[in-house]
C-alpha cells in the first residue's frame, strides 16, 4: 500500500545519538499472536512482551539510558543512610526543578500516595486539569473527591488549540465557590496532560491558575512527570518564550507551585523511580516520616543508589533541546503518516504518543462494546504492535453509584518509549494502522469476561462478540 513520505520531516527530527548496543526482538506469525491475544483475554496488558514486536504499550519505564546513565549505576553508593547518589539527585531536582526538599520513592505512584495521605482528608475535593488513573485512585483512597476542571477543548479529538491541557479557569472558580477554600487541600496541575493524549498547558494559564489558587490560600501540587515535554511545546507555540531554554521554562513552570510528584519513569528517562518535591519544610518533615514507612529511610526512598545517579544524569539529558526535539519529533511524524493517510487520530498530536480515535475509526461498533480495546487487540494481531486503551475501561466505574464512567474519549495510545525505536518501526506501525482501516469491518467488539474492582484496565479480561476472533482474515 502506497504511504506518503515527507521528506521535510524525515529530515528535522535526526536523532541526536547513535547506537551502542541492540536488543533483538522476536518476530511471531499470525496465528501466534492469535493465540496470544486470545490468552491474554484480548487485553493489551496481560500479553507477554516476549510475544511483542513493537511495543507501545506505554512510555513508563521503556526509556533507554545513555552511556553516561549505565557508567553512572557503577557508582552507586548503596548506603542505607546518606548515599552520595541521593544528594547529587538532591541538588538535580533543586537545580532543575527548584524545590527545596526531595524524597525518593520508587515510582510516581509511591510520591502521589504520600501526598494524598497527607493533605487529603475525607469529605474533601481535589480540582484538577483532567484524572490520571493512579493519581486519582489515590485520592479517592485518602477519601477525597477528584473533579475535572480542564478546558472544554481537551474532550475535543479534532481541535487544534495549541494547549488542550489548559486548566478551565472558570470551572476552578466555581468549585472554589462550591466547596469553599477549606475543603480543597490543594489542586493537581498536570502538564503535559497524559489522559487528554500528552496535551500541554501554556504558561500564561499555569501563572493564571495558582494565582487564583494562591489567592484563596490553596496550595499548587504539579505533577511533574512530563513537564519537560510541557516545556518543549511552550517553547514551540507560546509567544515570548522562543528564545528561552527548556531549562529556563521547566523552571519557571515550577515556580508557580508548592511542590510536585514525579513519575522518573517518563521525562526522567530511567527505567524506575520517582519523588516528590516540596517546598514547605513542615510538610517536607511529615513526608518524610511517611516515607519511611512505605517506601524506605528518605534518603532513598524506594530507589537504589545506582538508580538516583542514573536518574540525576537522565533529568540533566531530559532538559536538551536536541534530546526533546528528536523525542517530540518521532511522535509527530508517527501522527503525520497517520494523518496523512486519514486515520483519525486526536490534534494536535502530543508529547508522547499518538492517539487513535476508536470511535470515529470503527463506528460500527457500539460504545458498550469497548471500540478502543477492540482496535488495540486487532492491531497485535495484525502486525504485533501493542498500544493500549484509553477510553470506557480506563475510566472504570463510579465509587458512589457503581455506574460505568462516561469517557468522553475512546482512544488507542501508541506511545513511544524515549530512544528505543527506529524510523523504520514507526512505519510498520502506520501501514499496519492504516490497512487495518480499510478492513474495519472485520474487527469486532468486545465484552468483559473478568472485571476488576479498581484500576481496572491492567488485568480486565474480555472475549469478541458475536465471533470467535477480534479481527477477521
Ligand atoms: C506515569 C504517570 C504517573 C504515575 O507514575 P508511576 O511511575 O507509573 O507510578 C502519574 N502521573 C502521570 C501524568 C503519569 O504519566
Amino acid at each position: 500500500m502506497p504511504m506518503k513520505y515527507r521528506a521535510r520531516s524525515r529530515r528535522s527530527w535526526a536523532e541526536p545519538f547513535k547506537i551502542k548496543m541492540v536488543e533483538p526482538l522476536e518476530m511471531t506469525t499470525r496465528e501466534q499472536r492469535e493465540s496470544a491475544i486470545d490468552e491474554a483475554g484480548y487485553n493489551t496488558f496481560l500479553l507477554k512482551s516476549d510475544e511483542v514486536y513493537i511495543d507501545l504499550l506505554t512510555d513508563s519505564g521503556t526509556n533507554a539510558m545513555s552511556d553516561r546513565q549505565w557508567a553512572g549505576m557503577m557508582s552507586g553508593d548503596e548506603a542505607y543512610a546518606g548515599s552520595r547518589n541521593f544528594y547529587r539527585l538532591e541538588q538535580t531536582v533543586r537545580d532543575y526543578y527548584g524545590f527545596k526538599h526531595l524524597i525518593p520513592t520508587h515510582q510516581g505512584r509511591g510520591a502521589e500516595h504520600i501526598l494524598s495521605q497527607l493533605l487529603i482528608t475525607p469529605g474533601t475535593v481535589v480540582p484538577g486539569n483532567m484524572y490520571f488513573t493512579t493519581t486519582r485512585a489515590h485520592q479517592e483512597l485518602a477519601g477525597g473527591t477528584f473533579i475535572d476542571i480542564i478546558c472544554d477543548q481537551a474532550h475535543d479529538p479534532a481541535g487544534d488549540h495549541p494547549f488542550k491541557g489548559n486548566v478551565d479557569q472558570e470551572k476552578l472558580k466555581k468549585v472554589i465557590e462550591e466547596y469553599g477554600a477549606d475543603r480543597i487541600p490543594y489542586m493537581c496541575l498536570h502538564t503535559t496532560v497524559n489522559m487528554a493524549g500528552g496535551q500541554p498547558v501554556s504558561m500564561q494559564n499555569i501563572r493564571e491558575t495558582t494565582e487564583m489558587c494562591h489567592a484563596r490560600g490553596i496550595p499548587v501540587y504539579l505533577d511533574a512527570t512530563r513537564a519537560v515535554e510541557n516545556a518543549y511545546f511552550i517553547k514551540k507555540r507560546e509567544p515570548g518564550f522562543e528564545d528561552k531554554s527548556l531549562a529556563e521554562i521547566l523552571k519557571e513552570i515550577c515556580s508557580y507551585t508548592d511542590g510536585c510528584t514525579m513519575s522518573g519513569k517518563k521525562d526522567c528517562l530511567v527505567n524506575i523511580g520517582g519523588f516528590l518535591a516540596l517546598n514547605d519544610d513542615d510538610l517536607a518533615e511529615r513526608a518524610k516520616n511517611l516515607v519511611v514507612l512505605y517506601e524506605g529511610l528518605h534518603t532513598y526512598g524506594g530507589m537504589a543508589g545506582r538508580d538516583m545517579e542514573a536518574m540525576a544524569q537522565g533529568i540533566e539529558e531530559s532538559v536538551s533541546y536536541d534530546h526533546m526535539h528528536a523525542r517530540i519529533g518521532q511522535v509527530e511524524y508517527l501522527g503525520e503518516l497517520l494523518s496523512d493517510n486519514g486515520i483519525p487520530i486526536v490534534t494536535p498530536v502530543g508529547g508522547h504518543g499518538v492517539f487513535v480515535d476508536a470511535r470515529a475509526f470503527l463506528p460500527h461498533v457500539p460504545a458498550n462494546q469497548f471500540p478502543a480495546q477492540s482496535l488495540a487487540a486487532a492491531l497485535y494481531v495484525d502486525s504485533g504492535v501493542r498500544g493500549m486503551e484509553r477510553g470506557a475501561v480506563s475510566a472504570g466505574r463510579d465509587p458512589t453509584t457503581g455506574e460505568n464512567r462516561i469517557a468522553k474519549l475512546e482512544l488507542v495510545r501508541l506511545t513511544l518509549p524515549r530512544r528505543v525505536y527506529t524510523q523504520a518501526h514507526m512505519d510498520v506501525t502506520a501501514e499496519s494502522i492504516v490497512e487495518l482501516h480499510h478492513k474495519r469491518e472485520k474487527i469486532h467488539g468486545l465484552k468483559f469476561t473478568y472485571e476488576p474492582k479498581l484500576l481496572r484496565f491492567f488485568q480486565a479480561r474480555f472475549e469478541p462478540v458475536d465471533s470467535q476472533r477480534v479481527l477477521d482474515d
